[in-house]
């Protein structure tokens, strides 16, 4: 990716940039640090919810949780423990929810 240093924007598909390396259009793909933290942001604004949004993010999480990495891994369980613990973690069904995260395997 080469930035056109008048503009600013990548020479390539003159588009502004995000900082002085990325040009989200030389690199479509998010990178899987990238997918790996937006799960994490919307894991925690999930957690301790009581809203629709807790099953379509437990259901996420578990589809693509052998794409995790593993330190993405431990933070999320590790979360959930303390949330469950210091009752922060919603509703019974909720909390139920969240425990399926717990059961797989790290
Ligand atoms: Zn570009």
């Amino acid at each position: 990716m080469e930035m056109n240093t008048i503009t600013g924007h990548c020479n390539k598909h003159d588009q502004i940039l995000i900082d002085e390396k990325k040009c989200v259009f030389c690199n479509p793909e998010p990178s899987k640090d990238h997918k790996d933290a937006m799960i994490f942001y919307a894991f925690r604004y999930c957690l301790g919810r009581m809203t629709y949004a807790v099953i379509d993010c437990v259901e996420y999480i578990i589809w693509a949780w052998d794409d995790l990495s593993d330190k993405t891994k431990d933070r999320i369980k590790k979360e959930i423990n303390e949330a469950l613990e210091s009752g922060d973690a919603g509703m019974d069904i909720d909390r139920n929810k969240w425990k399926k995260i717990l059961q797989l395997k790290d």
